[in-house]
């Protein structure tokens, strides 16, 4: 589903900086893959590459077989359309309801109201925010905000859901509860799910398989039984 191959980034500037250094990895359909690091290891950059958030400096980044390095600025925005992202600090439209933020990226793209919402309302009820819909984001706690970033990324139906530091802002209650949504939406939506963290403990509850990355390379990778059993 997905294959980084031989992926290099340089930030160039005043400081030179190699953040990734020729990084290769496969992830299967269905799978939920953890890559985890210390801070500046690279993984943000790692996960920014996937959607071409960040352009590699050299390398392939293949999604379901189309190489996303090859494509034009048109291509380009039809292809993201199957990657859905969600962030540390959900990046939520604060003058706009839930049922407006999840509707806002398929108002973008040009769907019908009447398709908008035919698509959303179920989105809505999978990550339970019915009763929520003409909230706003200051008026929700730490995980119906992101519940709400999930049921955005969601509606644009992806094949991947990127997820950047997703708990990382959350108490280990509410953690442990996006958690189990994350998991639920892979199993029934067949969903392969990426993501990036410092925290152990979310690899441990959910990936199936992880890569450890420092100074840009990967360390380790593997189940993340074999990955976190000591020999
Ligand atoms: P992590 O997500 O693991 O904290 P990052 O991918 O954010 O790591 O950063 C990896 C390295 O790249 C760090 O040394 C960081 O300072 C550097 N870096 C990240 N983004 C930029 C940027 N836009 N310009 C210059 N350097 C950057
Ligand atoms: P506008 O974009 O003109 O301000 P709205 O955002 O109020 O319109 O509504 C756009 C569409 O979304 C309407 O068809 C409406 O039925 C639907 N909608 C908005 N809020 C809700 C809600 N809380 N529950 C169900 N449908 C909603």
């Amino acid at each position: 589903m997905i294959e980084l191959k031989h992926i290099s980034k340089i930030y160039e500037g005043a400081n030179r900086v190699e953040a990734l250094k020729d990084i290769s990895l496969t992830i299967e359909q269905g799978q939920i893959y953890g890559i985890i690091g210390q801070s500046g290891a690279g993984k943000s950059t790692l996960i920014r590459c996937i959607n071409m958030l960040e352009v590699p400096t050299s390398g392939n980044v293949i999604i379901d077989g189309t190489d996303l390095t090859t494509l034009n600025e048109k291509q380009l925005r039809e292809e993201r359309k199957y990657i859905g992202m969600i962030f540390q600090h959900f990046n939520l439209l604060s003058s706009r309801t839930v049922y407006d933020n999840v509707a806002f990226p398929l108002e973008l793209q040009g769907m019908s109201k009447a398709e908008i919402k035919e698509r959303i309302l179920p989105i809505l009820d999978i990550v339970k925010l019915s009763d929520r819909l003409d909230n706003y984001p200051s008026q929700l706690s730490g995980g119906q905000k992101q519940r709400v970033g999930i049921a955005r990324a969601l509606a644009s139906n992806p094949k991947v859901l990127l997820c950047d530091e997703a708990t990382s802002a959350l108490d280990p209650q509410t953690t442990k509860s996006i958690l189990e949504l994350l998991k639920d939406i892979n199993q029934k939506l067949n969903l392969t799910i990426v993501l990036i963290t410092h925290e152990m403990q979310v690899i441990r509850e959910i990936c199936d398989r992880v890569a450890v990355i420092e100074g840009g390379v990967i360390l380790e990778e593997g189940t993340v039984v074999d990955v976190f059993t000591n020999p």
